[in-house]
């Protein structure tokens, strides 16, 4: 009994802590190699090079930051995005494919960049330790009536799962991340009006399956129009990039014939 107490205590302290820089920094590097073993990515120099630059930009006019980011393109037609620890960002190929001009992708990797800065993962990522902690209680409790239906459930932590729950947001840390996107956006010389933009496919998409991306409770609709107000409210410099002269649909057409049929070797 002893032991589940202290344990009860230790879940109680994880779960009201946040990651420290360093510690996020670890897990970051952990995190990057489980995502090298369950994604398939587009390591074409080119289309990398395309997301990173806009990431870079986003970042520029977002101040220093504590780490190092890292953008990756994941080769999945559904559309989505995710942070993971320590600022590695996901895109998926379907966000890209989706997006009516580069404002559009700029805003969806301003808002994932947002949850890193915000601490949001570091603040999910506690929240999940807790839950292991949770599990491995369990899993003691378990031993000792000699179960082992709860030490099998215990091996279901950890890769994609750890994802889903690092990446699950409430109403709150969204809104955050939005704010955080539509405030920089003008400052990296993107229209922030591309992130409501995007939410506007999202709502066309959407059918029963939502993306990661707003699958948390505030629905789109409502972001869409929070989104519009923030904008409405600044005075926006002129001359904001809304198209990038086209660069934006080279790229789509390159990922559609690198991932599409016959793959070449640089699509694994
Ligand atoms: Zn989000």
């Amino acid at each position: 009994m002893r032991r589940r107490c202290c344990s009860a205590l230790l879940l109680a302290l994880v779960a009201c802590t946040t990651l420290s820089v360093p510690e996020e920094r670890k897990l970051g590097a952990d995190f990057e190699r489980e995502a090298r073993r369950e994604f398939r990515f587009v390591n074409d120099p080119i289309v990398v090079g395309y997301v990173s630059h806009i990431g870079q930009d986003v970042l520029r006019a977002a101040g220093p930051q504590p780490f190092e980011y890292r953008f990756y393109v994941v080769d999945q037609a559904e559309i989505n995005a995710f942070a993971g620890p320590a600022g590695t960002v996901y895109v998926h190929t379907g966000t890209i494919l989706k997006a009516r001009n580069v404002s559009e992708l700029a805003g969806v990797i301003a808002h994932e960049v947002g949850h890193v800065v915000r601490r949001h993962i570091a603040q999910n990522y506690s929240k999940q330790e807790a839950a292991s902690i949770g599990q491995e209680v369990l899993v003691l409790g378990a031993g000792m009536v000699g179960g082992g239906a709860a030490a099998a459930g215990a091996n279901l932590v950890g890769g994609l799962g750890t994802m889903a729950v690092i990446n699950s947001f409430g109403r709150q840390a969204e809104r955050e991340a939005d704010d955080f996107a539509v405030g920089v956006l003008p400052q990296a010389g993107y229209d922030p009006n591309g992130l409501p933009s995007f939410f506007e496919t999202l709502m066309a998409e959407g059918g029963s399956q939502m993306p990661v991306f707003l699958s948390s409770h505030p629905a789109t609709a409502d972001r869409l129009a929070a989104t519009r107000a923030a904008i409405a409210r600044e005075t926006l410099p002129p001359d904001l990039r809304v198209d990038d002269g086209g660069r934006l649909e080279i790229i789509q057409q390159r990922i559609r014939l690198l991932t599409g049929g016959a793959r070449p070797a640089d699509v694994r």
